[in-house]
């Protein structure tokens, strides 16, 4: 099965559900536009190499479509099409005037001069230009690109259009239109919602003990804000390997540890674990908040966590969410959990559009609002069908989107 088949069995169930008709849901078993291009990029060498460029537009029944441009060299055109098809139920859950929407470029960051990754970021754009814009479709940066690739981005769909257009890209550095608190967004997001699932859980945050995968930029900005919420952080880690220290970790020091020496791994006082371990301790809470896939068959039977929130995206297999919920974990799905990003990227771009900015305070208290709404109303949702978490926030997606199809005379 591949990756976009797995991501739409909640949605199977969640239809079967609600009983939605075969027109509505076969809108959403495929993007409704993919746009392919090649970009050259003169090369440092002196010469000409060509890239692979995508952009999927899965669904734009609430509003324009949004979604992040990835840079790695595993991007496909079926993995941009299962992302934009995420970021179409992450905006509905959290009732975002906007669709789904995803791009990536299949190259290698890594290997390219800062002037290859310019060339690279404005040739995208310029070829991707017809079907984006502030009413069309609003990219935002992914894996491997960032504010000052989004600045470049803008600046050069700007120069398409001879004016400036701060809102077709979210993701900006600050002085061009990007939103205060967008950094931490998505990690504050995962707190909330974790801070609501501990409240129905009756665990007060000081008995709580949480393991993170992955100290990024959703990962670290969890582990600091649950840390904030009186939880003991126990574990971890990144790519080279974790830590563990059934004390508590401060997230603070370990992330000026990793400043200085670019790893968590021997941050003094803690034991080497590896990610696996991690993975199965005996903790309340585990945060994914690294890869896709780290938790399937093969080892879903050995997490002892009671409560997951998914940081990453598409962290649990589809035999790992059965696994689980038959022993009683509760797991905050990726499209409620790290939802906090896009809603952030929402409000860059509704100041954009004003021309008026607000404080980093205001943006985190509309952010609180929202994520704790939609994790109360998927909380219901699940009780009142008896169902996962992850498919009800499908029902509580798909109710607003068949909905605005049918407003919008799609269905009939
Ligand atoms: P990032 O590149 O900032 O951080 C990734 C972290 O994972 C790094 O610490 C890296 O060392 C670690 N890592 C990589 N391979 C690992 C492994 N095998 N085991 C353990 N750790 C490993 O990325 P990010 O922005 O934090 O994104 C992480 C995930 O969250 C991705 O799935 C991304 O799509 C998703 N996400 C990000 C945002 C956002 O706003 N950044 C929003 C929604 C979803």
């Amino acid at each position: 099965m591949n990756l976009f088949e797995m991501a739409k069995i909640p949605l199977n169930r969640a239809q079967e559900l609600l009983g939605v008709s075969d027109i509505a849901a076969s809108y959403l078993q495929q993007p409704e536009r993919v746009l392919e291009v090649s970009i050259p990029v003169l090369m440092e060498s002196g010469k000409v190499q060509l890239f692979r460029g995508y952009r999927s537009q899965h669904c734009t029944a609430l509003g324009p479509a949004k979604g992040g441009i990835r840079f790695h060299p595993s991007v496909t055109v079926d993995e941009v099409k299962t992302l934009s098809f995420w970021m179409t139920f992450k905006c509905a859950v959290m009732d975002l005037p906007l669709g789904g929407g995803k791009g990536g470029v299949t190259c290698d960051p890594t290997q390219l001069t800062n002037k290859e990754l310019e060339r690279l970021a404005r040739g995208y754009i310029a070829k991707i230009a017809p079907i984006i814009g502030e009413d069309r479709d609003i990219p935002a940066p992914d894996v491997n690109t960032n504010p000052k690739i989004m600045g470049w981005m803008m600046d050069e769909y700007s120069k398409w259009n001879g004016f400036l257009c701060p809102g077709v890209l979210t993701g900006k550095p600050k002085t061009i239109g990007g939103s205060a608190g967008r950094g931490s967004a998505t990690g504050r997001g995962v707190s909330f919602t974790v801070r609501e699932a501990l409240k129905k859980m009756n665990i007060k945050p000081a008995d709580a003990t949480v393991a993170v995968q992955g100290f990024g930029n959703v990962g670290s900005f969890s582990a600091k804000l649950i840390h904030d919420l009186g939880c003991r952080v126990v574990a971890l880690s990144d790519v080279n390997g974790a830590i563990y220290n059934s004390q508590g970790l401060n997230p603070y020091d370990v992330e000026k540890f990793v400043k200085e020496n670019k790893t968590l791994v021997g941050y003094p006082g803690s034991q080497p674990i590896s990610n696996a371990e991690l993975l199965e301790l005996p903790v309340t809470v585990l945060v994914p908040a690294a890869l896709e896939m780290q938790i399937t068959a093969e080892n879903a039977d050995r997490v002892k966590a009671r409560l997951i929130a998914e940081g990453a995206n598409g962290p649990l297999s589809a035999d790992a969410d059965n696994i689980l919920d038959a022993k009683g974990v509760m797991v905050i799905p990726d499209i409620l959990a790290n939802a906090g990003g896009v809603t952030v990227s929402y409000f860059e771009w509704v100041q954009n559009r004003y021309r008026y900015y607000w404080g980093e305070k205001e943006v985190n208290s509309k952010l609180e609002e929202k994520m704790v709404a939609a994790f109360n109303e998927i909380f219901d949702l699940a009780q009142k069908y008896h169902c996962t978490l992850r498919v009800a926030a499908y029902i509580c997606a798909l109710e607003r989107l068949v909905m605005g199809m049918e407003l919008r005379g799609w269905l009939s």
